[in-house]
């Protein structure tokens, strides 16, 4: 994160707890503190009758000011000793800019305005997790490419004569990336989803997989033959990828995988994302394409669509398997529902 943009930071919305527990200055400590334990949150907002935030009082105020002051929690009001009139920060500030702040206030919780209403509080708990994550898939990172190393670095050990017959079929073995589109492929989806899976568990982050489909494909390859089908392949998985820089979707980012999933279906896994945010992704992919029309050569002009199935971890599965079955139903409701369209997976799923 102290990288700047090659971190590609979140913003402070996207991290927050959105869960706000709120008491009116009039509240007990004893009663904050027991609704802050039942939500398991540092921090509790203080909202005047207008519900505006007049203070936060958090684990720290209680420590210092109820505990170590000898104060009586049941017969101390929160307002007496809440940190007033807080600083806010918004909730689209990226994190990398709040970080700094946050250290020289040293705050704790930040309360994080959307619009000028409280939408949340981030805490460094937050900030923790999500940092570890970074370094993680950092690593990560980085192991995929030595293992890619030592795999080619295995080849020149083998006899001369096997090498050339073999060397082709791992090298394919080893490729990441399908050959029409350039996009990573199925393999790398997978190894991904499973690296992804595991370290949001473990950091009890949000994980969205998008399923999007070309709608009636077949019909534009029998229109307009195979050959331009790939072309139309070749040109979605362009305004899908350029979708990673920011230029069509400010929200995907560098970590997020954008995949040929099979044929004429591609993935996109979205890391720290809720299903409110992939939502807004997979909608803004859809308009994207729906507004698209595809040159082929020759000049004719070919106008698609895409079905979007949308799937969150933890909401709609726990395990790749679940998640992978939450967005294949998703994208089905959305073919269901009549194409060039965005569906999310039923929320009972795998809850059953
Ligand atoms: P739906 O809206 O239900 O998704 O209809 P569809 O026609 O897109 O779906 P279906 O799965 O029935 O057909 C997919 C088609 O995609 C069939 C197959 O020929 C075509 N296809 C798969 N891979 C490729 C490819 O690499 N190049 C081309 N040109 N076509 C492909
Ligand atoms: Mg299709
Ligand atoms: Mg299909």
């Amino acid at each position: 994160m102290s990288s700047g943009s090659d971190m590609q930071v979140p913003t402070v919305g996207e991290l927050m707890t959105t869960e706000i527990v709120a008491v009116t200055s009039e509240t007990s400590v004893g009663e904050a503190v027991s609704r802050m334990r039942d939500a398991r949150v540092g921090a509790v907002a203080v909202v005047d009758d207008d519900e505006l935030l007049c203070g936060i009082f958090t684990e720290r105020d209680l420590m210092i000011r109820v505990v170590a002051a000898g104060l009586d929690a049941q017969g101390t009001r929160v307002g007496e000793v809440m940190t007033p009139h807080p600083k806010t920060v918004d909730a689209d500030t990226p994190l990398a800019v709040v970080w700094p702040r946050i250290n020289d206030w040293g705050f704790r919780h930040i309360p994080i305005e959307s619009q000028g209403r409280l939408a949340g509080i981030l805490s460094l708990r937050d900030i923790f997790r999500v940092r570890l994550w970074h370094v993680e898939s950092r690593l990560n990172q980085e192991l995929r490419t030595l293992q890619q190393i030592k795999s080619l670095l295995d080849l020149e050990s083998d006899e001369r004569a096997k090498e050339l017959i073999q060397i082709n079929a791992r090298l394919s073995e080893l490729a990441l990336t399908d050959d029409l589109t350039g996009l990573y492929n199925h393999r790398y989806l997978k190894q991904r989803l499973q690296e992804e899976v595991s370290r949001s568990r473990r950091y009890g982050l949000a994980l969205s997989l998008l399923f999007v489909d070309i709608d009636r494909f077949k019909e534009i390859n029998d229109a307009f033959g195979h050959a331009a089908g790939d072309q139309v392949l070749r040109r979605l998985a362009r305004l899908l990828r350029t979708t990673v820089g920011g230029s069509v979707l400010a929200r995907i980012r560098r970590y997020d995988v954008v995949a040929r999933y099979g044929g004429e279906e591609f993935a996109l896994l979205l890391p720290i994302t809720d299903t409110g945010a992939a939502m807004v992704v997979a909608e803004r992919v859809r308009a994207a394409v729906e507004g698209t029309a595809v040159q082929l050569d020759g000049g004719k002009t070919v106008q698609l669509t895409v079905s979007i199935g949308v799937a969150t971890l933890p909401d709609h599965g726990t395990d790749e398997e679940g998640l992978l079955g939450a967005a294949d139903e998703a994208l089905y409701l959305a073919k269901n529902a009549g194409r060039n369209r965005v569906a999310k997976a039923l929320l009972d799923h795998h809850l059953d």
